[in-house]
């Protein structure tokens, strides 16, 4: 059973007492407590149309304490209104060997020749840690997943952290350093904004493999590769899903091997930065959708 987290409310109205736009998490766990788009209502505050918590998210105190009074809500802090990019430093998955990805960190930093930044820093329940920063007043940054390295994300417009002071059964998100938050540092903006530029250099694709396939369907795999490769970074798990998608017809046709469909778009997602995770989960079910809705070959 889950214990009552009396403190929850003054976490929430601390948080928003720094500026931090907050919502209410469902109590013991990370999801927002506010209904998604699919179910909502069309009442109160959406009655204009639906109101995503990024909207909704408030510094008002008093919204806060009514909103609270229901039920001992986790704090929800969305980092695009709130002015902030928050570096997600998180724990290798189900205690897998590796380095956190507070190391892999400290690793980019020393490689940029930088400090690990003294700034506001938050341990999350399973052990990793958030670092907070105030966004530059430039570019809008949106989330990254494993763009500045393995386990390290950062988290700003269309995203949020789970804020100190919640609790779920895995453990408390609490403060780990009070220090002031700092502006995102020059050499990080730079790492998020280049990575993001889809006009950077691109690393060579890898070959696709010689083995067998029609010439359709190996121009397809190629072409395919070459679009995952050329996206823009924030796109690049969508191009793979759907360039995946797209070749999966041949591979349901028997045109190509799965296996090397399969080996060509983990080369060209992880050449384009996704991390290999991502990559595998994305192709598997890109293919395995593919080949369920693939039509006999004269109806395509
Ligand atoms: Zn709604």
């Amino acid at each position: 059973m889950l214990t009552a987290a009396p403190g929850t409310l003054q976490a929430a109205l601390d948080a928003a007492a720094r500026g931090w736009a907050v919502f209410p998490l469902r109590p013991g766990t990370k999801r927002p407590a506010l209904h998604g788009e699919a179910r909502c209502p069309r009442t109160g505050a959406c009655s204009g149309g639906h109101v995503k918590w990024e909207e909704r998210a408030t510094t008002d105190p008093e919204r806060i304490t009514r909103a609270w009074a229901q039920a001992p809500f986790n704090i929800g802090l969305a980092t695009g209104p709130s002015g902030l990019v928050v570096v997600d430093l998180d724990m290798p998955k189900d205690g897998a060997a590796g380095p956190t990805g507070a190391e892999v960190f400290a690793g980019i930093c020393e490689r940029a020749g930088q400090p690990f930044p003294t700034t506001f820093r938050a341990g999350t329940a399973s052990g990793g840690q958030h670092l907070y920063f105030t966004a530059p007043s430039g570019p809008l940054l949106g989330n990254s997943a494993g763009l500045l390295g393995e386990l390290v994300d950062t988290r700003a417009w269309g995203g949020y952290v789970v804020a100190p002071g919640s609790v779920t059964p895995g453990g408390a998100y609490t403060v780990l350093d009070d220090a002031p938050v700092l502006p995102l540092p020059g050499w990080l903006l730079e790492a998020l904004t280049a990575r993001q530029e889809p006009a950077r250099p691109r690393t060579v694709a890898p070959a696709v493999p010689r083995a067998g396939g029609s010439r359709a369907a190996r121009a397809a795999l190629e072409r395919e590769c070459a679009n995952v490769q050329a996206a823009p970074a924030k796109q690049a798990n969508n191009t793979l899903n759907r360039s995946a998608f797209l070749v999966g017809r041949f591979v349901a046709w028997g045109d190509l091997d799965r296996a090397v469909v399969e080996e060509a778009f983990q080369g060209a997602g992880e050449a384009r930065g996704l991390t290999a995770a991502e990559c595998r989960a994305t192709i598997r079910s890109a293919l395995d959708s593919s080949i369920r809705k693939a039509r006999p070959r004269e109806a395509a």
